[in-house]
């Protein structure tokens, strides 16, 4: 069997799976393997599938399996897993840090003073206790943020069209609802045809004025020339995103876009995370060894 790692995976990872077969990181050897392991770099679309006609297994290590045509991996027997519940607490920290760091201008902050500024009085913080976070998409990840929040006193709102009640969030049966009373709105629904552009214009009109948006879900979700128009006129006091229309992203009006927060989608990429992944991986190719004789 050929174990072909496509994407960044932890180091420790080829020697966990070399019992189960041959492990290669040479995508020219894509012919050949039976198992893929990808992120979100690899995109598994039907041309992939169908120049790997050894193809049996393809594992996602993360979450959003967009980048994988499921549809056809279907028709051509290919199983396809992910890792989805490993990434939670790295993912719910990056955007809750990237709240905190936003708010507190942390990077104007730090990088004032590394050019030898002192800009104290125009640094202008603002607590998160007792304010409302609202979060659309209230999963693993949304709900690892509504705790983190909790702790923090906010008041958490939610939206999710498959969940109506949260131990740790009020769920509100409309989105324009937790939209108009947040002075948060933190981004945590996958990549589907109704997710796609639903943070635009139309609903930036209805955000709180001098709301704060953060996604740490996916860069498609919002159309970024509204956001960036919604920054320009202070609707938005800013936008906070690790994650982009592609990765690195090309042409993006947010670059250089005023009162961002930028992260190069790093949210999955913690070391206890990784490590997580990879046991899953190991125990999914394990779970299906008959199969992929
Ligand atoms: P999850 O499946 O547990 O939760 C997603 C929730 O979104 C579901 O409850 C679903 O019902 C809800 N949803 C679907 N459509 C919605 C809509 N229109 N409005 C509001 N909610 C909607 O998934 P998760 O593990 O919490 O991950 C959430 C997303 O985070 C993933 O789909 C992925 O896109 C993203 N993600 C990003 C990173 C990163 O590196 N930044 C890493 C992992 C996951």
């Amino acid at each position: 069997m050929l174990i072909l790692i496509s994407d960044a995976f932890d180091a420790s990872l080829p020697g966990k799976l070399s019992k189960y077969g041959d492990v290669t990181d040479d995508k020219g050897r894509q012919a050949e393997a039976n198992v893929v392991l990808i992120r979100s770099k690899t995109k598994v679309t039907k041309e992939y599938i169908d120049a790997a006609p050894n193809l049996k297994l393809v594992i996602r290590g993360g979450v959003g399996l967009d980048n994988v045509d499921l549809v056809y991996a279907k028709e051509k027997g290919v199983m396809v897993f992910n890792t989805a519940e490993a990434s939670t607490v790295a993912v719910a920290e990056l955007a809750f840090s990237l709240m905190i760091a936003i708010t507190n201008h942390t990077v104007a902050a730090h990088t004032s003073m590394a050019e030898g500024k002192w800009i104290k009085k125009e640094l202008k913080r603002t607590e998160l206790m007792g304010k409302t976070l609202g979060i659309l998409g209230i999963g693993r990840i949304g709900t690892a943020l509504a705790m983190r929040a909790d702790a923090f006193r906010m008041r958490v709102l939610a939206y999710d069209p498959a969940v109506f009640f949260s131990d740790f969030a009020d769920v509100r049966p409309t989105l324009e609802e937790v939209i108009r009373e947040s002075d948060y709105i933190s981004l945590h629904m996958p990549l589907l045809d109704s997710t796609k552009g639903l943070i635009n214009k139309d609903m930036l009109k209805l955000f709180k004025d001098g709301a704060y948006l953060v996604n740490t879900g996916r860069g498609k979700t919002v159309v970024e020339e509204d956001v960036v128009e919604a920054l320009k006129s202070g609707k938005l006091a800013g936008y906070a995103t690790d994650v982009w229309y592609s990765d690195p992203p090309e042409n993006s009006p947010l670059i250089g876009a005023p009162k961002t927060l930028f992260a190069p989608h790093i949210g999955a990429s913690t070391k206890e995370n990784m490590l997580r992944i990879g046991e899953i991986v190991e125990s999914l190719i394990r779970e299906n060894q008959d199969a992929l004789k």
